[in-house]
């Protein structure tokens, strides 16, 4: 069967347009009274990677996050919020991002991200275990509201790697450490998001991120709003926008061999407004495979060599030390250089398990991914 993904153009974030543009993406993907029921509690997730505001980009908008909530409050649904940041408290990371502030005026109280349990997932391909937010586990359903954007590790984050959010605080540390491989985190992605299952995926590509992203990219206007249940087929027409391969986004590809969604053309039904009307060839994104990443002392060896290894630009770096705080490797594969915290931290690429955690929290996008010379003179033949 094939899946269903609405897009419909939106132009701004004032308000009248997303409420309308919202509407009428629910309206196509088969009508808000079709994802809840009167008194359910609903977790609306959405993306808060970090504290920073709206126009940085790096969060849900605000205003997306209103549109939908007053849509699923209009049912009479119970209304949550929440997310796991990957650096800071919850409560901070969501004012600075406006949507505490929503949150409070429609009186939709947030979700405990703080403290969470531990779930079994018999279905589980890579992971069967997981420590779950409560709000999450509480909750009778959840909306997942990803923000349309880069990623270091996953190229591209959008419905499947939306969910990691669900698992609280240095848990998400742990899973970088055992599982370095993308792929492999893909795989653990994948086993979360099934487990998880939300209801529905609303995706802010309003003004989308390219470049260093997930938190370091630059804004560029995409003016849409991609609906769907399907999140391997949200993410692959997402792909298709920014001209990058679905099939180079390990959550997609290992989604797709899962049976978690379609990915192909022809699987996938676009309803609203054209495909075509929405692509941009140059979205500033990597168009290659991700690097394996396996263990061993000579496989070791070889990722030193071709893998992508993360630079500090010092003339960019503030000395803030979110990229040592959020390497989740024993002994910090990043950090001060004897102690000295006036200069920018340095790497220590043996220990580096190049999950680009320290790349997705800098604050000043002084961090990026360099390739090897080995794979840009591969690149010239
Ligand atoms: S996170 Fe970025 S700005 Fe802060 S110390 Fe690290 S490189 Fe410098
Ligand atoms: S230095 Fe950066 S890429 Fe390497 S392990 Fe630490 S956080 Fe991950």
């Amino acid at each position: 069967m094939k899946s269903k993904v609405a897009l419909v153009r939106c132009n701004s974030y004032e308000a009248e347009e997303v409420k309308k543009a919202v509407a009428r993406g629910l309206e196509l993907i088969g009508g808000t009274q079709s994802f809840v029921s009167k008194g359910e509690k609903i977790l609306l997730k959405v993306n808060l990677l970090v504290g920073e505001v709206p126009e940085k980009c790096v969060t849900t908008h605000p205003a997306v996050f209103k549109a939908v909530a007053e849509e699923f409050a209009a049912q009479g649904a119970v209304l949550l919020y929440g997310d796991s940041p990957g650096f800071g408290a919850t409560g901070a990371a969501a004012k600075k991002a406006g949507i505490a502030d929503v949150a409070e005026t429609l009186n939709i109280e947030a979700a405990d991200f703080k403290d969470g349990r531990e779930v079994f997932y018999e279905a589980g391909v890579q992971n069967k275990k997981f420590h779950i937010a409560n709000g999450v586990l509480d909750a009778d359903g959840l909306i997942s509201l990803p923000k349309m954007k880069t990623h270091g590790l996953e190229r591209f984050t959008g419905g499947v790697k939306n969910q990691f959010g669900c698992v609280v605080g240095i848990r998400k540390g742990e899973f970088h450490v055992k599982l370095p491989d993308a792929t492999d985190f893909a795989k653990m992605l994948v086993d979360l998001n099934s487990f998880i299952k939300p209801r529905l995926y609303v995706m802010d590509g309003v003004m989308a991120m390219e470049g260093n992203g997930p938190r370091g990219g630059t804004p560029l206007a995409m003016n849409v709003l991609l609906f769907s249940t399907d999140p391997i087929a949200l993410d692959a027409t997402a792909c298709r926008m920014i001209n990058l391969n679905p099939l180079f986004v390990p959550t997609t590809l290992v989604g797709a061999e899962a049976g978690a969604g379609n990915y192909k053309e022809e699987d996938i039904e676009i309803v609203g407004d054209a495909l075509k009307d929405f692509i941009c060839l140059d979205f500033n994104v990597e168009r290659t495979p991700v690097k394996s990443i396996k263990k061993g002392k000579m496989v070791q060896f070889l990722n030193n060599r071709l893998v992508p290894k993360p630079y500090i630009i010092e003339e960019k770096c503030t000395q803030c030390g979110t990229c040592v705080h959020s390497c989740p490797v024993d002994g910090k594969a990043v950090n001060w250089l004897n102690n000295d915290k006036t200069k920018a931290p340095v790497y220590d690429y043996s220990k580096c398990i190049k999950c680009y955690c320290c790349q997705e929290m800098c604050p000043e996008s002084a961090i990026y991914l360099k390739e090897p010379m080995i794979i840009k003179v591969g690149k010239m033949f």
